[in-house]
């Protein structure tokens, strides 16, 4: 559906200059985008999906494999409700960047395979956990078809208890092609979402599905 080939965006996630992601989208117009991750959340992502479903704003959820268990039909109305599902590792463990490729490949597929149960097809967009890339990751990604997915403007939605001063850094973020990453874990990011949509669209923006700032299928049916 995005047939013109482009660029932009294409760049290296963190500082771990192994992986190729899109981080961000064209700066020429006034779009933006927003992710959720480590989700599917009971009691935290309904309410981010009836926010995001009052505005019209489309947003991708890279969710992680462990939490759809108990979770499967939230993660489908999130699908349903347009939204993109992203894989963002089985168990999203803080030593998962220690692990071989192949112990990496495998829990991708674990939660690949999960989300094709629930939703029928496997998602094609990858986001690691942390943002942190290494030589292993690359090999794990290496002759897979993922589409690795960063962010260009992190809210510290799990860090910043202030929600002025979240909401404050969220305004002052605001630019043409940013990709913004949120978390559906946590009490803040609901109560100032709203605000931050209003502010942006005020200003201008419209908030885009991230597909068209990646420019390839976000699904895959075999
Ligand atoms: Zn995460």
């Amino acid at each position: 559906m995005y047939s013109a080939v482009v660029f932009y965006g294409v760049t290296y996630l963190s500082a771990g200059f192994f992986v190729k992601a899109v981080c961000s989208g064209p700066d020429s117009k006034k779009e933006l985008c927003i992710t959720f991750d480590d989700g599917p959340h009971p009691e935290i992502t309904p309410r981010i999906l009836k926010i995001l479903k009052e505005h019209s704003v489309p947003a991708a959820f890279f969710v992680i494999g462990k939490n759809i268990e108990g979770n499967e039909g939230l993660l489908q109305k999130t699908d349903q409700e347009g939204h993109i599902v992203g894989n963002h590792t089985f168990n999203h463990s803080f030593w998962f960047d220690l692990k071989s490729p192949s112990g990496m490949k495998l829990e991708l597929k674990q939660t690949d395979d999960k989300i094709r149960e629930v939703l029928g097809k496997y998602p094609l967009y990858f986001r690691p956990p942390y943002g942190v890339t290494n030589p292993p990751l690359y090999k794990a990604l290496r002759d897979t078809r993922y589409s690795t997915i960063g962010w260009n403007v992190r809210s510290f939605d799990t860090v910043v208890m202030d929600k002025i001063n979240l909401l404050d850094k969220l305004k002052k973020a605001l630019k043409p092609g940013a990709i913004y990453l949120f978390h559906d874990t946590n009490d803040r990011t609901v109560e100032i979402l709203e605000s931050f949509i209003l502010y942006a669209k005020e200003n201008g923006y419209s908030f885009v599905s991230i597909e068209k700032f990646v420019n390839k299928d976000a699904y895959a049916f075999n």
